[in-house]
């Protein structure tokens, strides 16, 4: 594909494309339903062909028009889903996983990642994810929302180092993550994939794309304020992005923003505009 955004690679050494698609809140109308399966397709043709899902998404509905937008096409996407932190014990995780191949349509996931910290413990979700695993159901399996302590804590776990990616928010707004958890992934080599790289939509968002300095420098590139947002957040080249776009219109922007390249300078404005805290702040979440 001569329009693949870019990748970076996995600690197994799989590449993967920088600028993902995130499904939150798609599938939930017949109205709309057909423009996002088409958004989703044109989204793979442009390079990115990352999908991130959830098993929590819509109650299962998000999954099943993933499975609808990658029916045919299977092999070109790289497919990212959730398990609910109540299903991740060894009791419940197989199941869910299964349900979740069912919805999509498909017998493995490239990636499947426990959504968030629950009760269950860590060492359990561990040997469940590695059973996935082992039975080809999942290639591959990560974290969501966990913060530097919890990601300490698994990597002290049997197993653990095999985590893939610690999904989190990332965002020009919100760059908690750049003081300590950020760094200490750099050097256990388990890249951040970004959530609401685009701050979703309200008052925390446009208190950047209506920014001078971000105005500005979308201007200089012939860009949006939001595809700055896109490229800001993968502009070190080792973090993936997954916006959520449900119209043709927004895919080709965000397709297109993978491939701006912001100069030092630029990122110099930026980091004035939008400091990174000095110190440790807990982990922002939705
Ligand atoms: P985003 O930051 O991706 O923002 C999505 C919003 O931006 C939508 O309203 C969308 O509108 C709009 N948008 C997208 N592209 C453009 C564009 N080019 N121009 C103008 N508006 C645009 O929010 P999300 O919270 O959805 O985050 C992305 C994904 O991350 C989720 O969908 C989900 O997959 C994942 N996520 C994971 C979480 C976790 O706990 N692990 C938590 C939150 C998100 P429209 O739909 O109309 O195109």
């Amino acid at each position: 594909n001569t329009n693949i955004s870019g990748t970076i690679t996995l600690k197994d050494g799989t590449a993967v494309t920088k600028m993902g698609q995130g499904t939150w809140n798609m599938g939930d109308s017949t109205a709309t339903r057909d423009e996002e399966i088409a958004a989703l397709r044109l989204g793979v043709e442009l390079g990115m062909n990352l999908i991130d899902t959830a098993e929590m998404y819509g109650d299962g509905r998000s999954e099943e028009m993933v499975g609808e937008a990658i029916r045919g096409i299977r092999d070109q996407v790289f497919l990212v889903s959730k398990v609910h932190p109540q299903n991740a014990g060894l009791d419940r995780i197989t199941r869910s996983c299964e349900e979740s191949l069912k919805r999509l349509g498909t017998d493995h996931l490239d990636l499947y990642l426990l959504h968030w910290r629950g009760k269950v413990p860590l060492e359990e979700t561990v040997k469940g994810m590695e059973q996935l695993v082992a039975s080809g159901k999942i290639a591959r399996w990560g974290v969501s929302n966990l913060d530097t302590a919890d990601m300490k804590e698994l990597l002290r776990i049997p197993g653990g180092d095999r985590c893939a990616v610690n999904q989190v928010l990332y965002h020009l707004g919100s760059r908690g993550i750049e003081h300590e958890l950020l760094p200490w992934q750099r050097t256990h080599k388990i890249p951040v994939m970004a959530y609401s790289p685009l701050a979703q939509a309200g008052t925390l968002r446009k208190g950047v794309t209506e920014n001078e300095t971000v105005r500005e420098i979308a201007a200089n590139h012939g860009a949006t304020p939001l595809q700055i947002m896109l490229a800001w957040s993968i502009r070190e080249g080792d973090i993936i992005a997954i916006p959520k776009a449900s119209s043709g219109k927004h895919v080709t922007e965000n397709a297109a923003a993978a491939k701006i390249r912001l100069s030092e300078e630029e990122c110099w404005k930026l980091d004035d505009a939008f400091p990174q805290p000095a110190w440790k702040v807990p982990l922002d979440m939705i």
